[in-house]
């Protein structure tokens, strides 16, 4: 199991110095924590890179293979997350940025996607409406920062009008 949080703070209050400072870094949030330990109570042996907390809904992006067993049989473990969380989760697995792009401005829309290759590598170039912000879960001034943080993919997002 490979999540946030180490398995050894998964299991108790207090974070370790290494977790700690993650923490203050700012790479581990309060959503990592708090799903990283419910992972532990229950019992779900299953890996997540991160958790995102949203007005409606609580995201776990996840590899692909992972997804299965953190939703568990019928939804079993989706529904005890979302009982002890009070809001909806939703699990995403994150080995594609087209769809985890779409995932995360939804129900705003994605105008276009390309890959773009420069001098630096391949990135990604995502154009959206820009009256649509409001619609998106995730704000597009953030987008690019999120999706870096989620698939190590550089991305330039347009706004269009
Ligand atoms: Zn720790």
């Amino acid at each position: 199991m490979d999540n946030p949080l180490c398995g050894f703070c998964s299991s108790r209050v207090l974070l370790c110095p290494a977790c700690q400072s993650k923490y203050e870094s700012g790479n581990l949030t309060q959503a990592d924590i708090e799903l990283s330990r419910l992972f532990h109570e229950f019992d779900i042996n299953a890996s997540f890179h991160h958790a995102l907390d949203s007005v409606n809904f609580v995201y776990v992006f996840a590899p692909k293979n992972q997804v299965g067993e953190i939703i568990g049989a019928k939804g079993v473990n989706l529904e005890k997350l979302r009982q002890a969380l009070g809001k909806d989760v939703k699990v995403v697995g994150e080995e594609d940025p087209v769809q985890l792009a779409r995932d995360l401005v939804a129900p705003a829309q994605v105008v276009s996607v390309s890959d773009v290759h420069t001098k630096d590598g391949e990135s990604l170039k995502i154009t959206v409406k820009e009256a649509e912000d409001k619609k998106s879960r995730v704000s597009f001034k953030d987008l690019a920062g999120v999706l870096y943080v989620l698939t190590g993919k550089k991305t330039q997002v347009i706004l269009s009008k």
